[in-house]
């Protein structure tokens, strides 16, 4: 999943607006950004047969423990604030779990995985289209009645919604 991510952390941060959108960003992107890290390192990697190696950023443990780390990180900012990081951290975990087939371990070196492939289905792009729609309608909440529009707001539902068209044009 690719642009779900990113609505994603429009909607948390509809709901906690003391956290700063590019903040929530970077929560939601951060076992990626982690993943990244681990194949420079050659500890995490990716395999054209099997499962990818992707446990240390991307199991269902190492998530809840990266997502609850780094709240703890911001306890001086509060509960609320706290939250928000670890919901914007562990989104990331279960948008993948929509998306991916099964190759995300429970912990590192289970044998167990999970994922329900769903956006490598046919109408993979459109139920994209649809979760990133339906968070991207929680963000645009706050924004009622509609003259409190910000071009800012629109601005971002477009970028994403042309990087989603980009990809059904591209085929990635
Ligand atoms: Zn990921």
């Amino acid at each position: 999943m690719y642009i779900g991510h990113f609505a994603a952390g429009l909607a948390i941060q509809s709901r906690f607006r003391v956290v700063p959108l590019w903040i929530l960003l970077i929560g939601i992107a951060f076992l990626d950004i982690l993943f990244s890290i681990f194949i420079v390192f050659g500890i995490e990697r990716i395999s054209t047969k099997g499962f990818d190696f992707i446990d240390w950023s991307h199991s269902l443990v190492m998530s809840l423990v990266w997502s609850i780390g780094l709240a703890l990180l911001f306890y001086k900012k509060g509960s609320k604030y706290m939250l928000a990081i670890g919901m914007a951290i562990f989104s990331h975990f279960v948008l993948d779990f929509i998306s991916h087939a099964p190759d995300l371990a429970l912990y590192p070196y289970s044998s167990i995985h999970m994922g329900l492939g769903l956006i490598l289905s046919k109408w993979g792009w459109w139920i994209e289209l649809g979760i990133s729609f339906t968070l991207c309608a929680f963000y645009f909440q706050q924004f009622l009645p509609i003259r409190n529009l910000s071009i800012y707001a629109v601005s971002i539902a477009l970028l994403l919604l042309s990087l989603h068209i980009t990809r059904k044009i591209l085929g990635l």
